[in-house]
């Protein structure tokens, strides 16, 4: 068959074809060639009809060509392979070629037949291909996961080489294979049934599964399993991996286990804490409790001296004990912080008074001042801030012997609902070395560590405070200099209060009067420069009393003269009261009103006072209240104007003689209340525990119960239990109070959730009860006054109420004979120890002697005495001095007065 002997259909055949046609006869010559060819070489049928591979291609191509087709010549096989040609373009082509024979009718072989097609486009497509299956299972081949695939039928399609090694054959043994020919048939069966559901619902499929091998170990395998889909979105098998987490799994346990064991150390530590704050409370309830009752007895110096003694290192002791107990509670989480609406002021005023007979001792200043846009009330937990400021400045005090120590409070940002306060106590002591300043943030870390250390201390202050300060929503900081001092900040976040309409006190413009200040400490002086700067009025400050002397001829010569002189007491050359002298000296000035600011060593006697014609005195550091309520009465400004501050005087109303049912089993405890409530007036029946607290209450009535919580026989819980449910019939209710020396949170809770009604902490103090007892059972109307001017008390109370008296000693006339003749004997003595502790600035001392005449003649049922010595004490240990004179007059009067009523009683 040659080109000429294709037939017309034939010819029509080929030149539809979708590829090249070519036949060549023995010698290579081309006979027939389709349009397709012609097409793709551009050229014409004639052009290539009789020619060779040589006369068309280079030597090289044509010659692989013609031996190409000598091999389907000889041998008679086709050829079929791709070869990489360059195209016309120059281009690289693949191409596909099959060469057959062309043979005659008679079987010879007369030629070649060639057909050929372009198929590069299919071969980058396959290349592409194959390097995308060599990237995924090498990345499938090198995860540390086992990865397998499952057809439509469930049987193995795929599996990684961990996989294989995981089920321990190789993949020829696995593939094909269903889930029942390598696994046990319950496994299989969950297998196949996770795999359906997987292929019905489309869903993924998560588990952590447990695995016992053959060697009998267990492990545990976490596996993702899917639906695979097809290009239609078809489901035609599903997928998996799963991976070891055996380790995982072991980590998981043992850190639960370690949690467990955590979880019951700490409870076990909270227990022990509040075992051990009750097994030391409770004797040094004793302690502290017996040394105030011997304390009020009479005594010589010396004894007063121990006694103070160990009154003092119980206190001390007392304070490490709340320490550790703080310390342990922030510690396991159990700190709370209360949230009471207070007045900020106020709060830190009576906090920095409380701190300034220390710096009076040591001959520092302290010196406090506040951001005027604070604001007056806030809410938070200002014993816990106190407790903060306390610790603060109380280190300041301790490390600085001569300086000041400065507290000043900034508001950092004030919004609708809440402020962020920053304060800072500044102090010109012994500094803190720099590779210190964070250690000392630690529990039980001090500067000096070593056992020769000078300064005392437990290192636990900063921890609490600085967890404190961290519960307030702020940080506590510290910036130290050596040598030069040092100032720790603390950032706190407060409410601001509802309860009450700030812009109420808010300190007015009062006046612009003139007003000289001096004081040597600058800082004071800068600090009542700005206070009364706020307050609208002018003040001219001066560091010594020469200048004042100096500015106040200066200014009336210049026809300007000062409204009122504020002067500090304490100055070099020339004290407060040496300047007040000079200035009456002269005439001109003999109107001008003075205010004078002292520290408690330096009071001056009312007289003595008058004399120099000094208006008022105001204790060091100055609040801000007292300091404007004074400038008001001494400039005879409005007196509506006055701030009517409450002072943190703590007032306790008077309570009639109550019933007292006391539950307590500790001897000693049983003797201090004992001791303490009687001195009030009352009368004490003691149950050694809970059931006979319960049988006394059945037979006898009484106004209150003590109840100690932990008792032999039955505890304070359970008798309050039985008590609640008995009353609960009966439809009475007497009032019981928990006395427990537990202090950890929730133990208020428990005894509240118990029936009782309220709580105490020991060790009791009889300040503590009696005003626990004014609360629930005081005449509110007969509250003491609690503004800062002491009231000396009504006359409306019986000079001795001679009922009251005989039923305190239970009609016994001898005992209350000798009772009287005691207090008769006893009380002018503590009298003069007043007045001559008073003289030499003794006011402890004063104080206590106060409070012994309180408690004789309570005992002897004169209240009205009583009441004024009580207000008395209290004013002396307010250190409010003004006050005390006159008062001491009123205690003179009213004793004479008993005395006289006693000894006109004819027996
Ligand atoms: P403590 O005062 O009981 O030792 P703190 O935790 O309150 O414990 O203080 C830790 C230590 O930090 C102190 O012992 C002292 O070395 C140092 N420190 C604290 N405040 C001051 C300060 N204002 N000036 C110098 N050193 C201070």
């Amino acid at each position: 068959m040659d080109g000429q002997s294709f037939g017309a259909s034939f010819r029509s055949l080929g030149d539809a074809l979708p590829l090249s046609v070519v036949c060549k006869d023995l010698a290579g010559r081309r006979n027939y060639v389709n349009q397709h060819y012609l097409d793709l070489h551009g050229v014409k049928y004639d052009d290539v009809i009789g020619k060779t591979d040589y006369d068309l291609f280079p030597l090289v191509t044509a010659d692989q060509f013609m031996a190409d087709d000598r091999k389907v010549i000889n041998t008679g096989q086709l050829l079929n392979d791709v070869e990489e040609l360059p195209g016309i373009d120059g281009v690289s082509r693949h191409i596909e070629r099959i060469k057959a024979p062309l043979k005659n009718d008679a079987g010879d072989i007369t030629g070649v037949l060639l057909l050929f097609r372009d198929v590069t486009d299919g071969v980058t497509t396959l290349r592409a291909l194959a390097e995308v299956d060599a990237f995924y299972s090498s990345l499938v081949e090198s995860l540390p996961l086992a990865v397998f695939r499952k057809d439509r039928d469930l049987r193995f399609t795929f599996g990684n080489r961990m996989f294989c090694e995981m089920l321990g054959r190789p993949s020829e043994e696995i593939m094909g294979k269903t889930d029942f020919d390598l696994f046990p048939r319950a496994l299989a069966t969950k297998y196949r049934r996770d795999d359906l559901h997987i292929m019905e619902t489309g869903e993924i499929f998560e588990d952590d599964e447990e695995v016992v091998k053959d060697d009998g170990t267990r492990v545990y395998i976490q596996v993702l399993k899917s639906p695979v889909h097809d290009a239609n979105g078809k489901t035609i098998g599903i997928q998996g991996m799963f991976w070891d987490v055996t380790a995982r799994r072991a980590a998981e346990e043992a850190l639960r286990e370690a949690k467990e064991a955590a979880d019951a150390a700490s409870k076990a530590k909270s227990d022990f804490l509040a075992n051990m704050s009750h097994e030391i409370r409770t004797p040094m309830n004793a302690i502290i409790g017996m040394t105030e009752l011997l304390l009020d007895t009479r005594l010589d110096a010396s004894q007063r001296e121990l006694l103070t003694i160990i009154q003092s290192s119980g206190d001390a002791l007392l304070t490490v004990i709340n320490d550790i107990l703080d310390f342990s509670k922030i510690e396991a989480g159990k700190f709370e912080l209360t949230r009471l609406p207070f007045d900020f002021r106020e709060s830190l005023g009576d906090t920095m008074r409380m701190l300034a007979p220390r710096t009076d001792e040591k001959g520092i200043e302290l010196a406090f001042r506040v951001d005027q846009d604070v604001p007056q009330r806030l809410t938070g937990d200002p014993v816990r801030f106190r407790q903060v400021v306390i610790n603060l400045v109380g280190n300041a005090i301790k490390f600085t012997e001569v300086g000041e120590v400065v507290v000043s409070v900034a508001c950092k940002h004030r919004g609708a609902t809440h402020v962020d306060l920053k304060v800072s106590v500044r102090d010109t002591g012994i500094g803190i070395p720099a590779d210190r300043l964070e250690a000392i943030f630690e529990e039980f870390q001090q500067v000096d560590n070593s056992s020769t250390r000078s300064y005392s201390g437990t290192g636990l202050g900063l921890a609490i405070c600085s967890r404190l300060v961290s519960l307030m929503g702020g940080n506590l900081t510290v910036e130290s200099q050596i040598g030069k001092g040092s100032v720790f900040h603390a950032g706190a976040t407060f409410e601001i209060a509802e309860d009450a309409n700030q812009d109420d006190i808010h300190f007015d413009v009062i006046t612009d009067a003139r007003v000289l200040l001096v004081d040597d400490n600058e800082t004071n002086l800068r600090i009542l420069n700005e206070m009364l700067g706020n307050w609208g009025m002018r003040p001219v400050a001066v560091n010594n009393a020469q200048l004042a002397l100096d500015s106040l001829r200066q200014a009336e010569l210049s026809n300007n003269p000062f409204d009122l002189l504020v002067s500090d007491f304490n100055m070099p050359q020339m004290d407060g009261d040496q300047l007040a002298a000079a200035i009456r000296q002269e005439e001109r000035f003999e109107s001008l009103p003075i205010i004078q600011l002292t520290s408690s060593g330096q009071v001056v006697a009312s007289e003595e006072r008058k004399r120099l014609g000094i208006a008022a005195q105001l204790l060091k550091p100055v609040k801000q209240s007292e300091l404007f309520d004074e400038i008001i009465t001494v400039l005879n400004l409005p007196q509506s104007k006055k701030l009517r501050v409450e002072s943190n005087v703590e007032t306790v109303a008077r309570v009639r003689p109550l019933q007292i049912l006391l539950a307590e089993d500790n001897l000693a405890n049983q003797k201090l209340a004992v001791g303490l409530l009687s001195k009030q007036g009352h009368k004490i029946t003691v149950a050694p525990n809970g059931q006979a607290a319960v049988d006394a209450w059945e037979s006898k009535s009484f106004d209150l119960i003590l109840m100690d919580v932990q008792m032999p026989v039955m505890d304070g819980m359970e008798a309050t239990q039985t008590i609640r449910e008995r009353e609960a019939i009966r439809g009475t209710h007497i009032t019981i109070i928990a006395m427990t020396a537990h202090a950890m949170t929730g133990d208020r809770e428990r005894c509240l959730d118990a029936g009782m009604d309220e709580y105490l902490c020991k060790p009791i103090r009889g300040k503590v009860i009696a005003s626990k007892l004014g609360e629930l059972f005081g005449d509110t109307d007969s509250q003491a006054s609690s503004s800062s001017t002491i009231d000396v008390p009504t006359s409306a109370l019986p000079l001795i109420d001679w009922n009251d008296a005989s039923e305190l000693v239970e009609g016994d006339n001898d005992l209350l004979q000798v009772l009287l003749e005691a207090a008769l004997e006893e009380v002018p003595e503590l009298l003069t120890l007043i007045s001559d502790s008073l003289k030499s600035g003794d006011l402890e001392t004063a104080s206590r002697a106060a409070h012994t005449i309180k408690g004789s003649l309570l005992t002897i049922s004169a209240q009205r005495a009583a009441e004024v010595a009580s207000t008395l004490e209290t004013a002396l240990k307010e250190k409010q001095l003004s006050a005390t004179k006159p008062m001491l007059s009123e205690l003179q009067d009213q004793f004479q007065r008993l005395k006289t009523e006693i000894e006109k009683r004819s027996w």
